[in-house]
């Protein structure tokens, strides 16, 4: 659906304000302005108290912080070019471990990455062979996601609590909650899609309504409006049965020149009746109360500005971003964004409850689909919009850590991630005249975005680290991967269609069937028949599907297609890895490596849920996910700017490695850290055993 049509459909959420009562003039009761940019709740004072009896001995604490998608050469470049904030990064530099890069293992990506990192074992271990993969035993074509895979060892997490420590966890890959063994002590897992999805609203001047005198519900504004106030009303649609959130907006101008224009909208939440008072859900919609009393609501809103719009929402509260995107003085077209709500499922409750004091509501990541509907002329946000969404984004993620380092004591280990510097990299690597709009000009542009976005990140380390006693606290920083540029899709399902080596359901499904009932097959299934094994010649009888993921991507041989025998397989093998080796693109070679999963062995990749054959794409290529064909075409241009899940020996793959406070010899600049050391380091740092070799099962569950 293009941005076009669905903001058509859209314009019928934009309520008319006739419906309501609102008055003109400074007459709100009891609303709370709310400032945007007010400091949130200040943490506690971690000062000890002097004097008294002498403070017991406090435990070691370490704290693990991945950030997403941070490659070694863009922190060291920004090092080199004084970029890095003194409390931040650069603290790191001077006072702690940096080292040349961390070696991620293979294939670059989250899952696999995060895994090994809090166990120390490779894929072959863990069976987290990519963030995708078709799990060993399962029917063909099943997907299984590497997030939330049983794990083939132990993790530090578990480890942990094993060892009686105790485990904060936000929002690392893997520790998803849905059982004992994915769960910490406190935390939250990242927050599944928008309960209410981000809007684009466009309002005409007709869809502004003089507000009626008398009643109560205009914004108490700090200075009065000098035209009178109008009203619009908006809803923010909900998926899944979550009801709508209302709003109330109101044009404001504050210009005294005797002209009737407007230079800011207030937002207020519009809160059924019922629902205000004691926070109840539900209340007759008929019965909607046309009052902001009650209500937070924004300061006035000039163009550029945001605020964060809080409403009681099901017995809680949620929390949206609104900003004004443009207005303009006759309100011809004023276009608002607000960004989508979101269900975090922090535990244990308290820690829910200091989230949400402390105005901590999951913004939801940066958005990637309008910035592109911009940059292809449609109806979208522009580029500041979106890096400011991934700078509060990865506020969340620092202010989530805080509250946890400065407000309990429950914790010996704790594991946080900020994916914001991934994201940056897949929306905003401009860097190779071989991408789509790439010039000069918006390759120095979308740079100094993910410049920004690094050092929102930076910022938040340094709150961090400040708020941390690094006497007794050793702090580690890592990644997963780091990003190279990519232009152009390989669908290598389209690839194995071509040469009729395609495997799909249908035609696996004929090929099991015995012979006797073959000879009965219908002509649809005779067809699909001849379509999994029409290709003839060396190839004859491969029936395969690939299940790809950025730079790599796993083939696995249809097992109801399967050869006769082990060496008519391997011959199918061979002649497969020979094929898509010598494959081209025009004069370009899209694939770097094709192993067999034996081969695979030294990339720590020889496990049943790898693929028969693990393929590797050079840099500026990447796979489509699979299982099926996407389309026609076999070869299109990438719409992301950023990939991984190249080998991880290429230099642009290897990720970052800091370390500074307890136990960390400061001023230390070392050599290459792999991925699978990290966890042996923390389980040192926090003195307890390492995670063991194999899985623990039912442990971690107390
Ligand atoms: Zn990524």
């Amino acid at each position: 659906m293009s941005v076009m049509t669905s903001l058509r459909r859209r314009a019928g959420w934009l309520v008319l304000a006739a419906a309501l009562a609102m008055t003109a003039g400074p007459a709100g009761l009891g609303a709370k302005p709310l400032n945007p940019n007010a400091p949130k709740k200040p943490p506690p004072s971690t000062e000890k108290p002097k004097g008294g009896p002498a403070a017991p001995r406090l435990a070691r604490r370490v704290v693990v912080v991945s950030l997403d998608g941070a490659g070694a050469a863009e922190l060291q470049q920004l090092w080199r070019d004084d970029l890095l904030d003194e409390g931040g990064f650069a603290r790191f530099f001077r006072e702690g471990e940096v080292a040349s890069a961390l070696v991620p293992v293979d294939p670059t990506l989250a899952a696999p990455n995060h895994v090994s990192l809090a166990t120390g074992a490779a894929p072959d271990r863990t069976g987290i062979v990519g963030n995708h993969f078709h799990p060993a035993g399962a029917p063909d074509f099943a997907k299984a996601s590497g997030f939330d895979f049983p794990i083939g060892a132990e993790t530090l997490w578990e480890a942990a609590r094993r060892q009686r420590k105790r485990v904060a966890a936000v929002a690392w890959p893997g520790i998803d909650g849905s059982e004992p063994r994915l769960r910490a002590d406190v935390g939250f897992s990242s927050a599944a899609g928008a309960e209410r999805d981000p809007q684009l609203l466009v309002l005409k001047r007709s869809d502004w309504q003089a507000a009626a005198a008398g009643a109560a519900g205009a914004p108490r504004l700090a200075s009065p409006s000098r035209s009178p106030v109008l009203g619009a009303h908006v809803a923010l649609g909900g998926a899944s049965g979550v009801a709508a959130a209302e709003f109330d907006l109101y044009a404001v101008g504050r210009t005294g020149d005797g002209q009737e224009n407007y230079d800011s909208v207030v937002v207020a939440a519009s809160i059924p009746a019922g629902a205000a008072g004691g926070g109840k859900a539900g209340g007759a919609r008929a019965a909607r109360a046309p009052s902001v009393a009650n209500l937070e609501q924004s300061e006035p809103l000039g163009q550029g500005q945001w605020a964060e719009v809080i409403f009681p929402d099901r017995g809680g509260r949620s929390a949206c971003w609104v900003k004004v995107l443009a207005l303009d003085p006759g309100l011809e077209e004023v276009r608002l964004y607000f960004t989508g709500t979101y269900r975090l499922q922090a535990y244990p409750a308290d820690y829910a409850k200091d989230l949400a004091e402390s105005n901590l509501f999951w913004p939801g990541p940066p958005d990637d689909r309008r910035l592109a509907a911009a940059w292809h002329g449609q109806p979208g946000i522009d580029l500041d919009t979106w890096t400011e969404q991934a700078a509060r984004f990865a506020a969340f993620f620092g202010g989530a850590m805080r509250r946890i380092a400065t407000g309990r004591d429950d914790w010996d280990l704790m594991l946080g991630c900020i994916p914001v510097i991934d994201q940056a990299g897949h929306s905003l690597l401009l860097a190779d005249s071989h991408q789509s709009g790439y010039s000069a000009a918006r390759r120095d542009e979308l740079a100094r975005a993910r410049r920004k976005v690094w050092q929102a990140v930076d910022h938040e380390l340094r709150l961090l680290m400040a708020a941390l006693d690094l006497g007794r606290t050793t702090v580690v920083v890592v990644s997963d991967h780091g990003m190279a540029p990519v232009h152009t899709i390989v669908d290598l399902n389209a690839l194995l269609r071509e040469r009729g080596w395609l495997a799909s359901p249908a035609a696996t499904a004929a090929r099991a069937m015995p012979a006797a009932r073959a000879a009965r097959a219908t002509p649809a299934l005779r067809a699909a028949r001849a379509a999994a094994g029409g290709g003839g010649g060396a190839g004859d009888g491969i029936a395969a599907y690939v299940i790809g993921d950025g730079g790599t991507a796993h083939l696995y041989l249809a097992k109801a297609a399967a050869a006769p025998d082990a060496a008519a397989r391997q011959r199918q093998l061979l002649e497969l890895r020979d094929q898509l080796l010598a494959w081209r693109s025009g004069d370009d070679t899209p694939i770097e490596r094709v192993l067999t999963r034996q081969e695979a062995a030294d990339l720590g990749l020889d496990h049943p849920n790898s693929g028969d054959l693990i393929l590797f794409a050079n840099e500026g290529y990447a796979f489509d996910p699979g299982p099926e064909p996407s389309g026609a075409a076999t070869v299109h241009p990438a719409s992301a700017y950023g990939m991984h899940g190249y080998l991880a020996a290429h230099p642009a793959m290897q990720g970052v490695y800091l370390a500074i406070g307890k136990d960390v010899k400061p001023g230390s600049a070392s050599a290459a850290v792999q991925a699978t050391d990290v966890a042996g380091r923390v389980a040192r740092w926090l003195g307890m055993g390492k995670p063991a070799a194999a899985a623990a099962a039912g442990i971690g569950g107390r």
